[in-house]
Protein backbone atom coordinates (compact mmCIF):
# COMPACT_ATOMS: atom_id res chain seq x y z
CA UNK A 1 0.00 0.00 0.00
CA UNK A 2 2.70 2.34 0.95
CA UNK A 3 4.46 1.80 -2.34
CA UNK A 4 6.72 4.45 -4.11
CA UNK A 5 5.21 5.50 -7.43
CA UNK A 6 8.42 6.52 -9.96
CA UNK A 7 8.13 8.27 -12.97
CA UNK A 8 10.18 10.41 -15.45
CA UNK A 9 8.97 13.31 -16.20
CA UNK A 10 7.75 13.75 -19.61
CA UNK A 11 6.77 16.45 -22.04
CA UNK A 12 3.61 14.94 -22.13
CA UNK A 13 3.15 15.18 -18.15
CA UNK A 14 4.71 18.72 -18.52
CA UNK A 15 2.46 19.89 -21.14
CA UNK A 16 -0.86 18.39 -18.91
CA UNK A 17 0.42 20.47 -15.64
CA UNK A 18 0.93 23.44 -16.92
CA UNK A 19 -1.40 25.81 -15.93
CA UNK A 20 -3.86 27.11 -19.40
CA UNK A 21 -3.73 30.78 -19.84
CA UNK A 22 -7.74 32.25 -20.03
CA UNK A 23 -8.61 35.11 -22.87
CA UNK A 24 -11.00 36.81 -20.17
CA UNK A 25 -7.89 37.21 -17.55
CA UNK A 26 -5.64 40.07 -16.02
CA UNK A 27 -2.56 39.93 -13.93
CA UNK A 28 -4.32 39.00 -10.75
CA UNK A 29 -5.70 35.97 -12.64
CA UNK A 30 -1.91 34.47 -12.64
CA UNK A 31 -0.75 34.89 -9.22
CA UNK A 32 1.36 36.85 -7.02
CA UNK A 33 4.84 35.53 -6.03
CA UNK A 34 6.80 36.71 -3.25
CA UNK A 35 10.59 36.53 -3.61
CA UNK A 36 12.35 36.80 -0.24
CA UNK A 37 16.11 36.59 -1.67
CA UNK A 38 19.20 38.47 -1.39
CA UNK A 39 21.60 40.47 0.25
CA UNK A 40 24.48 43.09 0.21
CA UNK A 41 26.80 40.40 -1.16
CA UNK A 42 24.72 38.47 -3.19
CA UNK A 43 22.12 40.74 -4.94
CA UNK A 44 22.10 38.97 -8.44
CA UNK A 45 20.10 35.98 -6.93
CA UNK A 46 17.39 38.33 -6.32
CA UNK A 47 17.50 39.52 -9.72
CA UNK A 48 17.15 36.14 -11.48
CA UNK A 49 14.96 34.31 -9.60
CA UNK A 50 12.35 37.31 -9.49
CA UNK A 51 12.53 37.46 -13.66
CA UNK A 52 12.36 33.40 -13.88
CA UNK A 53 9.05 33.83 -12.08
CA UNK A 54 7.67 36.20 -14.00
CA UNK A 55 9.52 34.32 -17.00
CA UNK A 56 6.59 31.38 -16.75
CA UNK A 57 3.49 33.49 -16.57
CA UNK A 58 3.05 34.68 -13.17
CA UNK A 59 0.80 37.56 -12.81
CA UNK A 60 2.52 40.22 -10.44
CA UNK A 61 6.29 39.28 -8.79
CA UNK A 62 7.44 41.24 -5.66
CA UNK A 63 10.77 40.73 -4.47
CA UNK A 64 12.00 41.86 -0.89
CA UNK A 65 14.99 42.31 -0.83
CA UNK A 66 18.46 44.10 0.96
CA UNK A 67 20.35 46.91 -0.99
CA UNK A 68 21.57 47.08 -4.02
CA UNK A 69 19.77 44.78 -5.45
CA UNK A 70 16.43 46.16 -5.09
CA UNK A 71 17.41 48.33 -7.59
CA UNK A 72 19.47 46.75 -9.93
CA UNK A 73 16.45 44.33 -10.28
CA UNK A 74 14.51 47.32 -11.38
CA UNK A 75 16.61 48.09 -14.05
CA UNK A 76 16.72 44.64 -15.34
CA UNK A 77 13.22 44.78 -15.10
CA UNK A 78 10.77 47.52 -14.67
CA UNK A 79 7.55 45.36 -13.79
CA UNK A 80 8.87 43.88 -10.57
CA UNK A 81 7.67 45.42 -7.53
CA UNK A 82 10.23 46.17 -4.97
CA UNK A 83 11.39 46.80 -1.48
CA UNK A 84 15.00 47.23 -0.55
CA UNK A 85 16.02 47.39 3.19
CA UNK A 86 19.13 49.36 3.99
CA UNK A 87 20.76 46.18 5.71
CA UNK A 88 23.11 44.28 4.56
CA UNK A 89 21.33 41.22 4.78
CA UNK A 90 18.05 39.73 6.26
CA UNK A 91 17.36 39.62 10.29
CA UNK A 92 14.36 39.22 12.50
CA UNK A 93 13.49 43.33 12.20
CA UNK A 94 12.90 42.64 8.84
CA UNK A 95 9.59 40.23 9.57
CA UNK A 96 6.48 42.70 9.84
CA UNK A 97 7.33 44.04 6.37
CA UNK A 98 7.71 40.80 4.96
CA UNK A 99 4.39 39.80 6.14
CA UNK A 100 2.50 42.82 5.67
CA UNK A 101 3.76 42.32 1.81
CA UNK A 102 3.03 38.53 1.83
CA UNK A 103 -0.23 39.29 2.83
CA UNK A 104 -2.21 38.89 -0.69
CA UNK A 105 1.25 36.80 -2.20
CA UNK A 106 0.13 33.46 -3.35
CA UNK A 107 3.45 31.71 -3.04
CA UNK A 108 6.87 32.45 -1.16
CA UNK A 109 10.71 31.57 -2.67
CA UNK A 110 13.19 32.12 -0.09
CA UNK A 111 16.55 32.17 0.05
CA UNK A 112 18.41 32.83 -2.89
CA UNK A 113 21.41 34.80 -2.11
CA UNK A 114 20.22 35.23 1.98
CA UNK A 115 23.99 34.76 2.88
CA UNK A 116 24.63 33.14 6.20
CA UNK A 117 24.55 34.51 9.88
CA UNK A 118 22.99 34.37 13.37
CA UNK A 119 20.33 37.14 12.47
CA UNK A 120 19.46 35.90 9.20
CA UNK A 121 18.76 32.05 10.29
CA UNK A 122 16.37 33.82 13.51
CA UNK A 123 14.76 35.28 10.70
CA UNK A 124 14.26 32.21 8.26
CA UNK A 125 12.91 29.94 10.98
CA UNK A 126 10.15 32.55 12.22
CA UNK A 127 9.10 33.08 8.76
CA UNK A 128 8.97 29.30 8.69
CA UNK A 129 6.81 29.27 11.69
CA UNK A 130 4.53 31.81 11.26
CA UNK A 131 4.09 32.54 7.35
CA UNK A 132 1.53 29.82 6.47
CA UNK A 133 1.79 30.42 2.58
CA UNK A 134 3.38 27.73 0.35
CA UNK A 135 7.23 28.16 0.31
CA UNK A 136 9.62 26.87 -2.02
CA UNK A 137 13.39 26.91 -0.15
CA UNK A 138 16.42 27.14 -1.59
CA UNK A 139 20.58 27.86 -1.19
CA UNK A 140 21.26 29.13 2.46
CA UNK A 141 17.35 29.67 3.13
CA UNK A 142 18.37 25.78 3.20
CA UNK A 143 21.48 26.28 4.73
CA UNK A 144 20.33 28.41 7.84
CA UNK A 145 17.76 25.97 8.76
CA UNK A 146 20.33 22.75 8.58
CA UNK A 147 20.62 22.98 12.35
CA UNK A 148 17.38 23.64 13.17
CA UNK A 149 15.62 21.14 10.57
CA UNK A 150 12.63 20.57 13.57
CA UNK A 151 10.89 23.68 12.12
CA UNK A 152 9.71 21.97 9.21
CA UNK A 153 6.99 20.25 11.59
CA UNK A 154 6.15 23.81 12.57
CA UNK A 155 5.31 24.53 9.05
CA UNK A 156 1.54 25.09 8.63
CA UNK A 157 1.99 25.99 4.44
CA UNK A 158 2.83 22.93 2.02
CA UNK A 159 6.83 23.35 1.69
CA UNK A 160 9.48 23.01 -1.16
CA UNK A 161 12.98 22.33 -0.41
CA UNK A 162 15.66 22.56 -3.70
CA UNK A 163 18.70 21.47 -2.74
CA UNK A 164 21.71 20.64 -4.57
CA UNK A 165 23.79 17.84 -3.31
CA UNK A 166 26.28 20.31 -0.69
CA UNK A 167 23.27 21.67 0.33
CA UNK A 168 21.39 18.02 1.23
CA UNK A 169 24.35 16.38 2.45
CA UNK A 170 24.09 19.43 5.24
CA UNK A 171 20.46 19.29 5.69
CA UNK A 172 20.98 14.87 6.51
CA UNK A 173 24.59 15.74 7.82
CA UNK A 174 26.03 13.08 5.30
CA UNK A 175 28.92 12.90 3.38
CA UNK A 176 28.21 14.60 -0.50
CA UNK A 177 28.68 10.78 -1.81
CA UNK A 178 26.15 9.45 0.22
CA UNK A 179 23.57 11.88 -1.09
CA UNK A 180 24.09 12.29 -4.28
CA UNK A 181 21.08 10.49 -6.74
CA UNK A 182 19.83 9.02 -3.54
CA UNK A 183 16.47 8.87 -4.46
CA UNK A 184 15.38 6.49 -1.25
CA UNK A 185 16.93 8.83 0.82
CA UNK A 186 14.81 11.78 -0.66
CA UNK A 187 11.81 9.51 -0.22
CA UNK A 188 12.13 9.01 3.31
CA UNK A 189 13.40 12.91 3.96
CA UNK A 190 10.37 13.74 2.54
CA UNK A 191 8.45 11.54 4.17
CA UNK A 192 9.51 12.04 7.61
CA UNK A 193 9.62 16.24 7.26
CA UNK A 194 6.04 16.45 5.62
CA UNK A 195 7.82 18.60 2.94
CA UNK A 196 8.55 18.15 -0.90
CA UNK A 197 12.09 17.60 -2.20
CA UNK A 198 13.79 18.94 -5.00
CA UNK A 199 17.24 16.96 -5.28
CA UNK A 200 19.36 19.09 -8.46
CA UNK A 201 21.68 17.11 -10.15
CA UNK A 202 22.38 16.29 -13.89
CA UNK A 203 19.31 14.00 -13.14
CA UNK A 204 17.38 15.68 -10.85
CA UNK A 205 14.73 13.81 -8.46
CA UNK A 206 11.43 15.14 -6.67
CA UNK A 207 9.45 13.44 -4.36
CA UNK A 208 6.85 13.93 -1.49
CA UNK A 209 7.47 10.66 -0.44
CA UNK A 210 4.48 8.97 -2.18
CA UNK A 211 5.42 9.89 -5.75
CA UNK A 212 9.05 10.22 -7.54
CA UNK A 213 9.87 12.58 -10.70
CA UNK A 214 13.46 12.00 -12.35
CA UNK A 215 14.32 14.88 -14.49
CA UNK A 216 16.41 14.15 -17.16
CA UNK A 217 16.07 17.03 -19.35
CA UNK A 218 18.87 19.72 -19.00
CA UNK A 219 22.74 19.74 -20.23
CA UNK A 220 26.14 21.44 -18.33
CA UNK A 221 25.32 24.93 -19.26
CA UNK A 222 23.52 24.50 -16.12
CA UNK A 223 26.60 24.20 -14.50
CA UNK A 224 26.85 27.47 -13.08
CA UNK A 225 26.22 30.09 -11.24
CA UNK A 226 22.68 31.64 -10.43
CA UNK A 227 21.39 28.39 -12.81
CA UNK A 228 19.45 27.08 -9.49
CA UNK A 229 18.34 30.44 -8.70
CA UNK A 230 16.63 30.62 -12.12
CA UNK A 231 14.74 27.44 -11.38
CA UNK A 232 13.58 28.62 -7.32
CA UNK A 233 12.08 31.65 -9.38
CA UNK A 234 10.13 29.32 -11.90
CA UNK A 235 8.31 26.72 -9.66
CA UNK A 236 7.51 30.06 -7.46
CA UNK A 237 6.33 31.34 -10.70
CA UNK A 238 4.00 27.88 -11.63
CA UNK A 239 3.03 27.77 -8.09
CA UNK A 240 1.10 30.93 -7.80
CA UNK A 241 -0.80 30.02 -10.92
CA UNK A 242 -1.94 27.25 -9.31
CA UNK A 243 0.03 24.64 -9.41
CA UNK A 244 0.34 22.49 -6.06
CA UNK A 245 3.80 22.39 -5.13
CA UNK A 246 5.13 19.11 -6.52
CA UNK A 247 3.65 19.57 -10.20
CA UNK A 248 5.24 23.06 -10.44
CA UNK A 249 9.23 20.99 -8.72
CA UNK A 250 8.96 19.11 -12.05
CA UNK A 251 7.14 21.12 -14.14
CA UNK A 252 9.85 23.46 -13.30
CA UNK A 253 12.88 21.55 -13.74
CA UNK A 254 11.76 20.36 -17.16
CA UNK A 255 11.26 23.60 -18.32
CA UNK A 256 14.56 24.81 -16.92
CA UNK A 257 16.21 21.80 -18.34
CA UNK A 258 14.66 22.39 -21.70
CA UNK A 259 15.65 26.66 -22.02
CA UNK A 260 19.24 25.46 -21.47
CA UNK A 261 19.10 22.93 -24.05
CA UNK A 262 17.28 25.31 -26.43
CA UNK A 263 20.48 27.17 -26.26
CA UNK A 264 22.63 26.70 -30.22
CA UNK A 265 26.04 27.51 -29.18
CA UNK A 266 28.38 25.93 -27.59
CA UNK A 267 27.25 24.09 -24.30
CA UNK A 268 28.82 25.99 -21.46
CA UNK A 269 28.97 29.06 -23.17
CA UNK A 270 25.40 30.03 -21.68
CA UNK A 271 24.82 33.01 -19.05
CA UNK A 272 22.56 32.62 -16.63
CA UNK A 273 21.10 35.93 -17.68
CA UNK A 274 20.27 34.22 -20.93
CA UNK A 275 18.70 31.12 -19.45
CA UNK A 276 16.53 33.68 -18.25
CA UNK A 277 15.51 34.99 -21.52
CA UNK A 278 14.99 31.05 -23.61
CA UNK A 279 12.26 30.35 -20.86
CA UNK A 280 9.83 31.48 -23.73
CA UNK A 281 11.13 29.10 -26.01
CA UNK A 282 11.31 26.50 -23.84
CA UNK A 283 7.43 27.25 -23.05
CA UNK A 284 6.88 27.22 -26.72
CA UNK A 285 8.29 23.83 -27.12
CA UNK A 286 6.16 21.94 -24.90
CA UNK A 287 2.56 23.62 -25.76
P1 LIG B 1 22.49 25.42 -8.16
O1 LIG B 1 23.65 24.53 -7.82
O2 LIG B 1 21.62 25.71 -7.01
O3 LIG B 1 22.90 26.66 -8.90
O4 LIG B 1 21.56 24.61 -9.17
C1 LIG B 1 22.10 24.16 -10.37
C2 LIG B 1 21.01 23.82 -11.36
O5 LIG B 1 21.61 23.43 -12.60
C3 LIG B 1 20.14 22.66 -10.94
O6 LIG B 1 18.85 22.81 -11.48
C4 LIG B 1 20.85 21.46 -11.58
O7 LIG B 1 19.98 20.38 -11.82
C5 LIG B 1 21.35 22.06 -12.88
N1 LIG B 1 22.60 21.43 -13.29
C6 LIG B 1 23.84 21.64 -12.77
N2 LIG B 1 24.75 20.87 -13.40
C7 LIG B 1 24.08 20.15 -14.34
C8 LIG B 1 24.46 19.17 -15.30
N3 LIG B 1 25.74 18.75 -15.42
N4 LIG B 1 23.50 18.65 -16.10
C9 LIG B 1 22.22 19.07 -15.97
N5 LIG B 1 21.80 19.99 -15.09
C10 LIG B 1 22.71 20.53 -14.28
MG1 LIG C 1 21.73 27.26 -5.62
Amino acid sequence: ADEIKRNIVTKDLVLSSLPKRIKDSHKGSYGKVLVIAGSKNYPGAAVLTSIAAYRVGSGYVQLVTCKPADEIALVREPSLIVRGFEQEFFTPSCLPTVFEVAKNSKVVVLGPGLTQSDQTREFVLQLLKELDLPMIIDADGLNNIAENLDVLFQRKGPTLLTPHFGEFARLVKLPIEAVKYNYSLVEEFSKKYGVITLLKGATTIISNGESTYFNLMGNTSLAKAGSGDVLAGMIGGLAAQGLDLLSAAFCGAYLHGLAAEMYNLKEGTMLTSELLDLIPKAMEEVC
